[in-house]
């Protein structure tokens, strides 16, 4: 079995369900008492915010590239940050380290397609809601991504913010949040991706209206099943982008 690298933190109250999950799916295929090989490490999430809010992308770059060659030097075979924004510095990550990275917008791609829809809102933080790394990701795969208006996006990231990362769940927040997506599927969104990986503490997915994609749940499981053997290794950053130009 190869050893899975998470590079997590941000927030540690999303990190927690990648850890359980990866092993779940791990014990689930082999059975008995088999957990995932993981290689860990954990950023301080507020020196990180610090430097997003700075609009410091480069320092915060640097910063995760130097945990991915801890990670790896822990002897992880690929990598897996568990955070959607951060993604926005993956090409600078994979510059630093020798192994892979799965990207979390691959496997979230995936799920859509498989469930056969190619339109669906895009919920995260205002850098993934309005930025191009994310939406250009799914793109790539086909499928294209509505966002919330300005006022939307402006509650999302500081719910986002100000109460999921911090551990702090309001019934008022879920149901707004439920009257976000239904405005979403209004306007022609076939299914949500939870763009942020804390997102799913807020959602009763059995509660929308439309399939409700949760990218921390998708990439988790998606890291274990990489994790065995036989399993292709993720494609790296620069495969996918061969790929989309030619
Ligand atoms: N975990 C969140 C995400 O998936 C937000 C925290 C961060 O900015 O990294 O985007």
């Amino acid at each position: 079995m190869r050893t899975i690298g998470l590079l997590g933190g941000m927030s540690f109250e999303s990190t927690l369900p990648y850890y359980r999950i990866v092993n779940e799916t791990v014990r689930a295929r082999l059975g008995g008492l088999h957990s995932a090989k993981i290689a860990m490490v954990s950023v301080d999430f507020h020196v990180v915010e610090r430097m997003q809010a700075a609009g410091d992308w480069t320092g915060a770059g640097a910063l995760l590239a130097d945990a991915a060659r801890a990670v790896e030097s822990a002897g992880a075979d690929f990598l897996v940050l568990c955070t959607n924004t951060m993604h926005k510095v993956a090409p600078a990550i994979e510059r630093a380290v020798a192994i892979p990275l799965l990207h979390i917008a691959d496997p979230t791609a995936d799920a859509i397609a498989s469930a056969g829809l190619h339109t669906v809102a895009l919920l995260g933080t205002r850098f993934t809601m309005e930025q191009d790394f994310y939406r250009e990701r799914l793109c790539a795969h086909g499928i294209e991504t509505v966002i919330p208006d300005d006022a939307g996006r402006e509650w999302m990231h500081r719910v986002i913010y100000d109460e999921l990362c911090r551990g702090i769940v309001h019934d008022a927040s879920r149901t707004r949040l439920h009257t976000l997506i239904d405005a979403l599927a209004a306007r022609g969104a076939q299914g949500v991706v939870l763009g942020c990986t804390e997102i799913a503490m807020l959602i009763d997915a059995n509660g929308a209206r439309v399939p409700i994609f949760d990218t921390a749940r998708l990439h988790a499981e998606a890291a274990a099943l990489h994790a065995f053997d036989h399993a292709p290794l993720p494609r790296r950053h620069a495969d996918v982008e061969t790929a989309k130009d030619g």
